[in-house]
């Protein structure tokens, strides 16, 4: 990389803020203890141990996010998604379906290709020519 200057480090990487640790300050295995997850809430439908959603959408933000999910690719498209991933994967692979969801809704056309596709061209720009 090395790319330094215009990237700005976030502090704490991309997945600091999805709510993976759990709330609650680790209590033990029993889990289940407040309400639904996120996605549950936002379905109406009662969460149960092994929801496949509840580490990833908390009960706060993950609402909206999940919100979004439903919306662009459905939460069975999604649980079906996720159960064929690792579960050491998921959780990165959570944060890039609510990061194209969340840019297919504000761009229905090129969703989150349009950000690759600005991107490109700040990387081709400066040596490449069209004819
Ligand atoms: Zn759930």
């Amino acid at each position: 990389m090395g790319i330094g200057s215009s990237v700005d480090g976030t502090t704490g990487g991309h997945n600091s803020n999805n709510g993976v640790d759990g709330g609650g300050g680790g209590g033990g295995g029993g889990g289940g203890g407040g309400g639904p997850c996120g996605a549950c809430k936002f379905l109406r439908r009662k969460c149960v141990n092994e929801c496949i959603f509840a580490p990833y959408f908390d009960s706060d933000q993950g609402v909206a996010n999940f919100a979004a999910v439903h919306k662009v690719f459905g939460s069975s498209n999604t649980s079906k998604l996720l159960h064929q991933i690792p579960p050491p994967m998921r959780s990165d692979a959570v944060l890039t379906i609510c990061y194209e969801a969340q840019a297919r809704l504000q761009d229905p056309v090129l969703g989150c290709a349009n950000e690759i596709l600005a991107l490109q061209e700040q990387v081709f720009k400066p040596s490449f020519t069209p004819l």
